[in-house]
């Protein structure tokens, strides 16, 4: 299965590199058989969105542990937000991310921030990072607030090439919220803040785009007024793509009702009206791809009370199952908005999303679309344990993934 549809084949692999795909290819060469016997062949999961902590939070995640719950999710590719400590700022960092990736069990590329230490009030050297590599670069944990300083720095990116994603917040209107705003968070007594802190940054982003003919992706959406925004902009022919997690997808701020901080998640929990449209805008095209927005916390960080617990929960293990379950799409639908798609945003499309064909890399995942299995916490690859779905039962289970020719994942069991 790949962008050009789905047929029946075998695949073989050497070195790194597929080297045919067609019928009886079984025993033409000279190493070992994969069954994917009743599965479903595709390229590699590619996620937009991944905390991996590395360097600074590494009791969190580290960019092996991440990497780790990334191949076992089916991923090949992710790229790495920037808000380390210190943040990915500069072509040092960059290097540092890079080399701690050339062992790790996908590929790892880091984003880069638009402003130096993602303090909002200067640009980072955009040029340098770009040269080796990066190709998306974001605040994200913040947006950028100074709306001259996006201006100018979506008119820079536009002559390197590269994307700037963006993190849709207003710090100013949401300051002091710690869920939605909304029924729930009045009913609980904590602070909330409002879907327009999202929304204004969204508009204003628009806007810039107009402005300037810069691309802009939009991070994590997560209300129904984003979407629609989102699809208009597209109607006009703006440059713009957009990614939703599968927790803005999955669960709603009622979650929040007895405090657990695993709930806690930035942007928050919506309601089940923003829930529906974000199903609809990953149905329809409004948004591009699914990320997962994959933020470790040690058990000590989350086991706050739920205003001073951070914000962020894991995703890497379960996006796929999570989309699988519960979106009313095809597998091809889904498999696009987590391969394919978010490939071609992150500027990776040469070496990750396909084709399944002769002469790519080996980056591939299989994926058996009807196999159940029940989400242990405890069983996660990760350093941390913040996930929201344990004891979920889900539909469709990763059994291998295969990164530039090397089994890293095979029925389900990371192979290092
Ligand atoms: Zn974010």
């Amino acid at each position: 299965m790949d962008a050009g549809g789905e047929r029946r084949a075998d695949v073989l692999i050497d070195g790194d590199r597929i080297t045919a795909v067609g019928p009886d290819l079984d025993g033409q060469g000279p190493g070992r058989t994969i069954d994917a016997g009743g599965c479903v062949v595709a390229p590699g999961l590619v996620d937009l969105h991944a905390h991996l902590r590395e360097p600074g939070r590494e009791e969190a995640e580290t960019i092996e542990s991440g990497s780790r719950c990334a191949a076992l999710g089916g991923y090949t590719a992710v790229v790495a937000m920037p808000n380390t400590t210190p943040a990915i700022d500069s072509a040092g960092v960059v290097r540092e991310v890079q080399d701690l990736g050339r062992t790790a069990l996908c590929d790892v590329f880091p984003s880069g921030a638009i402003t130096v230490g993602r303090r909002g009030d200067q640009l980072a050297p955009l040029a340098e990072m770009a040269a080796l590599g990066v190709r998306l670069f974001t605040d994200d944990g913040c947006g950028v607030q100074d709306s001259r300083l996006m201006r100018r720095a979506m008119e820079y990116a536009s002559g390197l090439a590269v994307t700037l994603a963006q993190h849709c917040e207003d710090d100013a209107l949401c300051g002091g919220g710690h869920m939605h705003e909304g029924e729930w968070s009045s009913r609980l007594g904590i602070p909330g803040q409002p879907s327009e802190a999202e929304e204004l940054m969204v508009m204003r982003d628009i806007a810039l785009s107009r402005l300037t003919g810069a691309r802009i992706h939009f991070q994590h959406l997560s209300t129904r007024r984003s979407v629609a925004m989102v699809r208009s902009a597209k109607a006009e022919g703006l440059a713009v793509t957009a990614e939703a997690t599968p927790h803005h997808f999955t669960l709603t701020d009622s979650c929040c009702a007895g405090y657990d901080p695993v709930f806690k998640v930035n942007p928050p929990l919506r309601t089940g009206t923003d829930v529906a449209a974000v199903k609809a805008g990953l149905a329809d095209g409004a948004l591009d791809a699914i990320a997962t927005d994959h933020a470790p916390h040690t058990q000590e960080a989350k086991e706050q009370p739920f205003d001073e617990a951070p914000p962020g929960m894991l995703g890497l293990e379960t996006a796929l199952a999570l989309a699988l379950t519960e979106l009313d799409l095809s597998v091809a639908d889904v498999v696009a908005l987590l391969s394919w798609r978010p490939a071609v945003i992150a500027g990776i499309a040469g070496s990750h999303g396909g084709p399944v064909a002769a002469g790519r890399p080996a980056n591939l995942c299989v994926i058996d679309p009807t196999a159940t299995w029940t989400v242990v916490p405890a069983a996660s690859a990760s350093r941390s344990r913040n996930t929201p779905y344990g004891g979920r039962t889900l539909t469709g289970r990763v059994r291998h993934t295969i990164l530039k020719g090397e089994p890293v994942v095979v029925d389900g069991e990371a192979q290092r």
